[in-house]
């Protein structure tokens, strides 16, 4: 989202069209991945991956078909994916959560997101967003009726292992007119994994101000160097206040499914399942039932693909130092943020079209991760969930940026 750009819009067009919507552009990163197919650019933006989802997920979609689950399924979810989904978390977090009150099968996270704003959030609310941000969260706010309010994470300094932020400034954004904070750890664009300690710091702030905390956590299954990952709801005193966003999407690598959820307490989620209703009724029938089949993976599916994650990362790690970036470690998540001002660029998007038109690669301004653009100014993101002829190709091209000059 660029939301400089955002009032470019006629007058005629502000006086019929909804403010809201002027308020925000189309969203960045899906706009240079089609410059990126319009210029033949190897694509570095958008965080999907190039290479196959597993076959056992694939071949339970086409069974699912094949057997007829081709309607409605409840618009809630269907049975086995809940049953599954809450066995998963008790797996993995020791907490037993009732597939049949506290969980919403959403159209991917980002619907899950979405219709979770919109279930809690009343005019005049404030909601507490970490910076660098994924940039739906700004026009999620815009669209649920919340007005933002940024936290910055700052970049690993010497002696930090990750990004930090700073607790005094973290308390000051919040007040009585907190309805949540949003919260993605691992986190994109930056790589950070939240620590239990940082979040006890943000639990103690939500439990004196009332507030929700809503955690994405996408990615929590692409972790490095010892990160481990700590769901909130764990936290004493969060299991009645915390929303956890996540989906099938990047996990098994089918973001072009569309199936996420939401897990919320009984109260919340009934709001969220009735905004969700009649948001898109419900996510795609015979992929819920294949997402059943795929949250029963076993251990060594989610080790392996840490493992192949952390063989990426490295792997891009190494091309875009090779080729003059200076790049921010993740330890989670498939990112990686880099500081371009060795290259003398005015700004990001002049850098990011240079790369797409020029040198045939294609990576996310970083101002678009920013609410003021010019905080993004020299930082551009990368994503590894590219397969090794993409690097290789990728390597190829960026070697040019060296002899530039
Ligand atoms: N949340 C974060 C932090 C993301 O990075 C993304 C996609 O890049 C999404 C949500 C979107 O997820 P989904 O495809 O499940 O809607």
């Amino acid at each position: 989202m660029n939301p400089a750009a955002a009032g470019q819009v006629s007058a005629s067009a502000e006086t019929r069209l909804s403010h809201k919507a002027a308020q925000f552009t189309e969203s960045v990163i899906r706009e240079m991945t089609r410059l990126a197919l319009a210029h033949n650019a190897v694509n570095l933006s958008q965080g999907f991956p190039d290479f196959a989802a597993p076959e056992e997920i694939k071949a339970a979609a086409r069974e699912a078909i094949t057997r007829d689950i081709n309607q409605y399924a409840i618009t809630w979810g269907a049975k086995s994916l809940r049953n599954a989904i809450a066995e998963k978390f008790a797996r993995q977090n020791k907490i037993q959560i009732d597939p049949e009150r506290e969980i919403t099968v959403c159209c991917g996270s980002t619907e899950a997101m979405m219709s979770s704003m919109m279930a809690i959030i009343n005019p005049g609310d404030e909601v507490v967003v970490f910076e660098p941000f994924y940039e739906n969260y700004g026009p999620d706010a815009i669209l649920s009726g919340a007005s933002p309010k940024f936290v910055r994470l700052h970049p690993p300094r010497a002696g930090d292992s990750d990004w930090t932020f700073d607790a005094d400034e973290l308390s000051c954004a919040f007040s009585d007119k907190t309805k949540a904070i949003i919260l993605n750890t691992p986190n994109n664009p930056t790589g950070k994994v939240f620590e239990r300690r940082e979040l006890e710091i943000i639990r103690d702030l939500c439990l004196r101000h009332g507030a929700f905390l809503i955690t994405d956590e996408i990615y929590e299954h692409m972790l490095y160097d010892g990160a481990r990952q700590v769901c909130a709801v764990s936290l004493d005193g969060m299991r009645e206040r915390t929303i956890v966003i996540n989906a099938l999407s990047k996990t098994y690598s089918v973001t072009g499914w569309r199936v996420g959820w939401a897990i919320a307490p009984p109260e919340v989620t009934s709001a969220i399942r009735k905004v969700h209703d009649f948001l898109t009724v419900g996510a795609a029938a015979p992929l819920q039932e294949a997402g059943a089949l795929a949250l029963r993976m076993p251990d060594s599916y989610y080790s392996q693909l840490a493992s192949d994650y952390l063989r990426r990362r490295n792997r891009l790690l190494g091309i875009l130092a090779g080729a003059g970036f200076k790049c921010f470690k993740p330890r989670g998540a498939y990112y990686i943020m880099t500081d371009i001002s060795n290259f003398g660029f005015a700004n990001d998007v002049e850098f990011a079209r240079y790369l797409v038109t020029e040198i045939g690669v294609a990576a996310v301004p970083g101002s678009s991760f920013y609410n003021n653009p010019a905080d993004g100014a020299q930082q551009l993101r990368f994503t590894f969930c590219k397969k090794e002829s993409t690097f290789a190709e990728a390597e190829k091209r960026l070697a040019k940026l060296r002899s530039r000059g």
